[in-house]
């Protein structure tokens, strides 16, 4: 690559965000860092802060904002406060890449920003699409954006379509895990605490996005993201649980041809691709083994055990609104579990109780969706609360 990149990490501070610094690290001359974003983990940020030495920061707590001073007094660039302060590192017009790393529906507007803006995007925040897809996308055409899945599944389909002419797609095949449930009776599944739900067997995550995958509503969100990414019909986009999770995802084409893409586990190397797109750099991750493997397996998703992949389907073909109550409700759900409020198998409860209960609206603006958002969780506590 000729000049170095200039990059906004919205989101620093979690799983994806410090993953992103570990591939900039990796070849600091490449990449330039612009802002550096995080919620309250303020610590973390000052620590990234001294290291990558970025033009500005952007902090969205109050407190955490103040403490950033007080802990880095001789920082030269703009420290930001609030979603406000979010959105301006988002916008930035220094930025070629906004890695969009937050968590949850908290991501929606800061990339909204970076769309309008006209910037590539490397969207691991994949709530965005979820809730707001349409208007994403069309947003994104508008604005010249160029959305980057840093999502595995994606950034494997993606990768097997290079190359290749768009309208010769039969389907996508999208990989799952299966998650640390896989094989658990369903009489067991009352059962199921939030530190068991934590240990994911293949992959280290944020909190939100672990319990996700303990539910499959992760793989359902990944269904509804790829109908925005690759503007395919939900028919078109089918779920396997692989459970070794080397084959990121596939892609069958309208002769029967089948393209995977495979490798060790790891984000680095969806992060590092949607950094460098179209190119690819060297990455120092394990070589895959598959003599070591031996096998790898597959089997159907289990909607009964796991409804929370049903519901997401159900939601992406309603359509409108829909999915933006459907990731509102399990916001407010997953939180419950993890605080020790709501059963494992509560969360699917609470989001079907609230999509019942939940008008959908056909063509949502971005304030209709902010809106949508917070009557939904209203619903979904007032449900908890019963
Ligand atoms: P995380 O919880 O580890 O990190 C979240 C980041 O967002 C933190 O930097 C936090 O400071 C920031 N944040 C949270 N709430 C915020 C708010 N209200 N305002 C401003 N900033 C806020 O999460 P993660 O695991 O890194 O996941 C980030 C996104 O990437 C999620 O959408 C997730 O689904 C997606 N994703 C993650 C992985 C993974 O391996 N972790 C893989 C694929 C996709
Ligand atoms: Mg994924």
């Amino acid at each position: 690559m000729a000049a170095p990149r200039t990059i906004t990490i919205l989101g620093s501070t979690g799983s994806i965000g410090t993953q992103t610094l570990d591939v900039i690290g990796r070849r600091s001359t490449e990449y330039q860092v612009r802002y550096l974003t995080c919620n309250t983990r303020v610590d973390d940020l000052v620590a990234q802060a001294r290291v990558f030495q970025p033009y500005g920061v952007a902090i969205r707590e109050e407190s955490a904002w103040r403490r950033f001073q007080e802990l880095y007094p001789d920082f030269a660039g703009p420290v930001l406060r609030g979603e406000e302060g979010l959105c301006e590192a988002a916008a930035d017009e220094q930025n070629d890449v906004v890695l969009s790393a937050m968590v949850g529906f908290s991501g929606v507007v800061p990339t909204m920003a970076a769309i309008r803006s006209g910037h590539v995007i490397g969207l691991a925040n994949k709530e965005t699409l979820v809730s707001a897809g349409a208007i994403m996308t069309a947003a994104a055409r508008a604005h010249g954006a160029t959305l980057l899945a840093v999502d595995s599944e994606h950034s494997a389909i993606a990768q097997c379509l290079v190359g290749e002419r768009f309208s010769d797609v039969a389907r996508l095949i999208i990989t799952a895990s299966g998650g640390p449930f896989r094989s658990l009776p369903a009489n067991e599944f009352h059962a199921i605490t939030p530190e068991r739900a934590l240990r994911h067997p293949n992959w280290s995550m944020g909190s939100k996005i672990t319990i996700d995958s303990a539910t499959l509503m992760n793989k359902g969100f990944e269904v509804i993201e790829a109908r925005w990414l690759f503007d395919l019909p939900s028919e078109k986009i089918d779920v396997i649980v692989h459970p070794q999770s080397i084959i990121h995802s596939m892609v069958e084409f309208v002769d029967g041809s089948v393209k995977a893409q495979m490798g060790v586990p790891s984000m680095l190397v969806p992060i590092q691709y949607a950094l460098t797109y179209p190119v690819r750099l060297p990455l120092d991750v394990p070589s895959m083994d598959l003599a070591a493997i031996g096998s790898l397996t597959f089997e159907a998703a289990d909607t009964e055990r796991f409804p929370c992949l049903r519901l997401a389907y159900e939601a992406l073909r309603t359509e409108g609104s829909a999915a933006c109550i459907l990731n509102a409700a399990n916001e407010v759900a997953v939180a419950a579990f993890l605080a020790g409020d709501l059963p494992f198998t509560g969360i699917a409860e609470v989001i079907a109780r609230t999509l019942d209960h939940m008008e959908v609206v056909a063509h949502p603006s971005l304030d209709d969706i902010v809106a949508i958002d917070g009557e939904s969780r209203r619903r979904a506590a007032e449900y908890l609360s019963n």
